[in-house]
């Protein structure tokens, strides 16, 4: 699909037209504790997409590293909502299958997405299941941690479902990240 054509499918999202108002100040990257681990700021990456670079900025890894933290979103001087535009570009770098290759961070959203398609909410002992199939180094190192958390108690062996998980996965993706969080 060529960039133009991705650039109107990013702005006719419910919040896309919202980065035109984006005067490229910087000071959502400069309050981004991530920006570090950022191959572009959330400023830069805007700016990718306003200049039409869309599978630059789809294949990206800076939204995979947005925490939600707000700290862009509180600051921003034109009230954009940065992090509703951070998971629309996961949700389309997921559709037009241009995740980045090298990241974990989308094994670990999806491994969070089946927990919540089999449960109908989260289970952190799936959740460290699927990721840990996929990653079996990043589990076996986290072992500990589990154990010290099933002794306090702190963590499910067996996840309990709720009535209507049907209908939790029956909702698309971007609704059910928010409405578990
Ligand atoms: S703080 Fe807001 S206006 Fe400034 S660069 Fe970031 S998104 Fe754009
Ligand atoms: S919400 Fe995301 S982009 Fe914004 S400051 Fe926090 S981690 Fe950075």
């Amino acid at each position: 699909m060529d960039e133009k054509k991705l650039q109107n499918i990013f702005y006719n999202t419910s919040y896309g037209k919202k980065i035109l108002k984006c005067i490229q100040c910087g000071t959502c990257s400069a309050s981004c504790p991530l920006t570090g681990l950022m191959e572009h700021g959330p400023r830069e990456l805007f700016a990718l997409i306003r200049d039409g670079d869309m599978e630059l900025a789809l294949r990206s890894e800076t939204p995979w590293y947005c925490v939600s933290c707000y700290q862009c979103v509180v600051r921003c001087p034109q009230e954009i909502p940065v992090i509703d535009l951070m998971y629309c570009l996961k949700r389309m770098s997921r559709e037009y299958d241009m995740v980045p290759v090298s990241h974990k961070i989308p094994d670990l959203y999806r491994a969070f997405s089946q927990a919540v398609d089999h449960h109908g909410r989260i289970s952190e002992a799936m959740v460290m299941a699927n990721y840990g199939i996929l990653h079996p180094v990043d589990a076996f190192k986290n072992i500990s941690m589990a154990l010290e958390l099933l002794k306090r108690k702190r963590l499910e062996f067996f996840p309990r479902q709720i009535i209507g998980r049907r209908w939790v996965a029956q909702l698309p993706a971007g609704e059910k990240v928010r409405k578990n969080t």
